[in-house]
């Protein structure tokens, strides 16, 4: 079976032939470069638990290109990390990155373990480890952290103060810190909110209207977008999380199931909804996946009723998926331009540690939008001008970046 890393380098190839790349650099083995991370860190932590025994946890951070800028790239805490798909987060954030417009590279660190099994203490140890293993390899101008699947702001404080520790010049090196600390306002909600933002530009595009939405996953993105739609007025009627998925066709109280998940840790038992079995076939008119990867799949694309699916986690359709999809005219906004609201605002959170003042939200809001929809626009320019999809659209527009950067800097 393929891997996440094995349908990400194909469509990095795809896009390669597409843009006939060979017949236009030739000689500088774009691809082959690309197909590689600069450099894998692959390391075992171990900790000692807060009742005795000592545990030891499989840790990574892979450095995939800094052609463009720093590597940049969240920590994902989660069981089922491996050595493959840090890799391919690593390459999709190069590609988010060089789309965006901001000069970052892409990088990924990910430890395998379900964080919901250490106690806060114990995670304060792992990632102070983590940190001090990666103490010369990462930086402000090197490679930069920020948080993904199970880490936030509190792991991010921790790798902040380990850092300081070995290095002054620290506060650049991770964004997504609390405020306190030299964070962003408006960075927690960055890639929930940079999901609907790119959501309404393409459901405009199809002529929706009062349509109804379903997210999937319901962690910071899914419920940040959740909470963004909900103020704006749009029905979110069915969510889903690894606990179960809910529906209600009125339209869920958002903000008080939030404090339902914060109460219960999911959303079993909430009393605005009912209970879904089946959440991919609901006949909701966009799709926000913002779970995982492969979640939606050859077996169960045929099955969704909506006719926008705006991928806010990365890597959440398989190219099986994908083919199905566009044969039925389902629109799918990819993952490397729908949640590059995160990186983006982790952008303007270095900007600010730099410059050493804070911007106020509504800046920080509107420059997102500003960022988010010029990225929009160029990829359905693209996309048009090519005859291909969203997705192959911004492969191009991103590679392209990649490969004019390569050939100023003279990079062989
Ligand atoms: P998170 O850990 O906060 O939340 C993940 C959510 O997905 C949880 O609600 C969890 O219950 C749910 N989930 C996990 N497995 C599931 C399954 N099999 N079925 C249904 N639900 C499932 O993570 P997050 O930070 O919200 O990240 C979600 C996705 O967005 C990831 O793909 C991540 O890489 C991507 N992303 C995150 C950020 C960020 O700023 N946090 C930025 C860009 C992309």
């Amino acid at each position: 079976m393929k891997t996440v890393l094995d349908n990400a380098l194909e469509l990095v190839q795809q896009t390669a032939e597409l843009l006939m790349l060979e017949k236009h650099y030739a000689g500088m083995q774009v691809i082959e470069r690309l197909s590689m991370p600069d450099k894998e860190i692959i390391f075992r932590a171990t900790i000692q638990l807060d009742n005795g025994p000592v545990k030891t946890f499989q840790c990574y951070r892979i450095q995939h290109s800094n052609v463009l800028g720093p590597y940049k790239g969240g920590i994902r805490f989660h069981p089922e990390v491996d050595l493959d798909e840090v890799k391919a987060l690593a390459l999709w954030m190069t590609f988010t990155t060089a789309l965006a417009d901001i000069p970052y590279g892409g990088a990924k660190g990910g430890v395998m373990l379900d964080p919901k099994t250490l106690t806060a203490t114990e995670l304060e140890r792992l990632v102070r480890q983590y940190t001090q293993r990666l103490v010369n390899d990462i930086g402000p101008n090197l490679d930069i952290l920020a948080p993904d699947m199970g880490t936030s702001a509190r792991e991010m404080a921790w790798v902040f103060d380990e850092y300081r520790k070995h290095h002054a010049d620290a506060y650049g090196v991770v964004t997504g810190k609390p405020l306190a600390l030299g964070g962003s306002l408006g960075r927690t909600e960055a890639t929930g909110r940079g999901v609907v933002c790119v959501m309404l530009e393409a459901a405009q595009e199809l002529g929706l209207q009062n349509y109804t939405v379903g997210v999937q996953g319901f962690g910071n993105v899914g419920s940040h977008a959740a909470l963004d739609l909900h103020q704006r007025g749009i029905k979110v009627v069915a969510v889903n999380d690894i606990t179960g998925s809910l529906h209600n066709p009125q339209g869920l109280d958002i903000p008080a199931l939030i404090r339902h998940r914060n109460q219960t840790g999911g959303l079993g038992g909430f009393p605005g909804g009912k209970d879904l079995p089946e959440f991919i076939s609901y006949p909701f008119d966009v799709l926000l996946p913002c779970a995982m990867e492969n979640m939606i799949t050859g077996d169960n694309a045929a099955a969704i009723q909506a006719k926008l699916i705006v991928e806010g986690a990365n890597g959440p359709t398989t190219p099986e998926a994908d083919k199905i999809l566009m044969a039925r005219r389902v629109m799918v906004v990819p993952d490397i331009l729908a949640n590059a609201g995160g990186v983006i605002v982790s952008y303007f959170e270095w900007v600010q540690n730099r410059e050493g003042r804070s911007w106020d939200a509504e800046d920080i809001k509107q420059r997102l939008f500003a960022y988010l929809r010029q990225a929009y626009a160029r990829t359905r320019e693209t996309a048009t001008k090519l005859h291909v999809s969203l997705r192959q659209g911004a492969y191009c527009l991103a590679l392209e970046r990649i490969v004019r950067t390569m050939i100023d800097r003279g990079v062989q």
